[in-house]
């Protein structure tokens, strides 16, 4: 049996790996991907991503300043290698240091492949199902990230989930001709921007109203152990309240925008306030019907519309919550203690811990939080 057994080796599981790793704990991971991160490495590629939004300070290994250290020590460091106020690390020196994290505490060793169907408790611990057979731990970590996509109900027709940018079905082809995005944040700009560039003055970008800016996700103070320990003091409808103002949904770091107003300014991109009613196919080509501007007609559509908030259908959690009778609260989130457990013997990271942590919780910096909450309970 196991310490621990993580589901999930994206930031949360490979940070909260490092953790355990560290402290001498028997753990393994399991996840689908050939290599940790794969869904990160997967998005950001994706969309093209040149640097992260978050801060240097905020990565994924033990103790603090990590990656400072790593960025101080390489012999020679890129031009470019932090961008914006918050000094963001380019995609390519934090993958240079999740590398070596990896490499110096052997994380790519504890990695199982499979996905984590069901979850029994046993004598001592709890069992894991996957296709690839059974794990026994101690205790489970659920890191699982935001399993569901943000679909509009007029895509359902068209092609639905798999024409949103997250969905494994998604085409990663630059488009042959007049392209569509649909989203408001970093990720609709940054996929517009890519596309912009392969193909200038055929990428269309429609979003509700021009993106908001902001350096972060949310202010940095959430970032803070002692803020999301003040936070989790709050009732269920001041955290909900919070998590409503405090993260900032449609909003991009000063340097996007001003890419984004660059393109706009040339004639690269075109973007179109307003919002989709309908849409339908019309030959080899989509029709899309936007309210207060009339219809546009591309060749490939993006969704670059985010991840369902909640957690409401999502089978683990479903499963976790009827067999055991564990609580959630509103969007079918885990309610969870201090030590972020939903059970005795089951934590919850991430997204899903988003009222217990905060604002950041799905962030780098939550996993930063949530490590901070696990050590609370002592050695594992
Ligand atoms: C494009 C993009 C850029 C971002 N940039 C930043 C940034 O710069 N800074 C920042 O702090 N945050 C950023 N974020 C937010 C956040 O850090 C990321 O979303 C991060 O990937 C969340 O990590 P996670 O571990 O919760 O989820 P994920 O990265 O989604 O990882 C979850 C893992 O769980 C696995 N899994 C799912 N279900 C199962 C199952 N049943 N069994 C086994 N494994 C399973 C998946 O295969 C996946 O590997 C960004 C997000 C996006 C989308």
């Amino acid at each position: 049996m196991l310490d621990w057994l993580i589901l999930g080796a994206g930031v949360h599981g490979l940070h909260a790996a490092a953790c355990l790793r560290s402290q001498g704990a028997r753990l393994r991971l399991l996840d689908p991907n050939p290599r940790p991160l794969s869904e990160w490495d997967r998005r950001a590629e994706l969309l093209g991503m040149s640097h992260l939004r978050s801060p240097i300070d905020q990565d994924i290994d033990v103790g603090q300043l990590s990656l400072h250290h790593f960025a101080e020590a390489q012999p020679r460091l890129e031009p470019g290698a932090f961008s914006g106020p918050c000094r963001a690390p380019s995609l390519a020196l934090f993958r240079r240091h999740v590398a070596w994290i990896r490499d110096r505490l052997g994380l790519d060793a504890l990695l199982e492949r499979g996905v984590a169907r069901s979850v029994e408790l046993v004598e001592g611990g709890v069992r894991v199902e996957s296709e690839e057979g059974s794990l026994r731990a101690r205790r489970l970590i659920l890191a699982i990230g935001r399993p569901r996509t943000q679909v509009p109900a007029w895509a359902e027709g068209i092609g639905g989930a798999a024409l949103h940018v997250f969905d494994g079905g998604f085409d990663h082809g630059s488009p042959g001709g007049a392209a569509v995005v649909v989203g408001g944040g970093l990720s609709a700009v940054q996929l517009a921007l890519r596309w912009a560039r392969a193909r200038p003055g055929e990428t269309t970008l429609v979003c509700r109203r021009p993106p908001s800016i902001a350096e972060l996700d949310a202010a940095p103070r959430w970032a803070r152990q002692r803020w999301s320990w003040r936070f989790a003091n709050f009732s269920l409808a001041g955290r909900m309240a919070i998590l409503d103002s405090e993260v900032r949904r449609g909003s991009v770091p000063s340097q996007a925008a001003a890419r984004l107003a660059r393109a706009q300014r040339s004639g690269r991109l075109r973007v179109v306030f307003g919002e989709v009613s309908s849409a339908r196919k019309e030959g080899g080509e989509l029709l899309l019907s936007i309210d207060h501007h009339g219809a546009l007609r591309c060749r490939r559509l993006a969704l670059a519309t985010g991840f369902a908030r909640g957690f409401d259908g999502v089978p683990l959690f479903e499963g976790l919550a009827q067999t055991l009778g564990l609580e959630r609260g509103p969007w079918g989130m885990p309610l969870l203690d201090g030590a972020l457990r939903w059970h005795p013997r089951i934590h919850v990271l991430g997204a899903a811990a988003s009222l217990s942590l905060g604002p950041l919780a799905a962030n780098i910096a939550g996993a930063r939080l949530a490590s901070g909450r696990l050590a609370s309970m002592g050695p594992s």
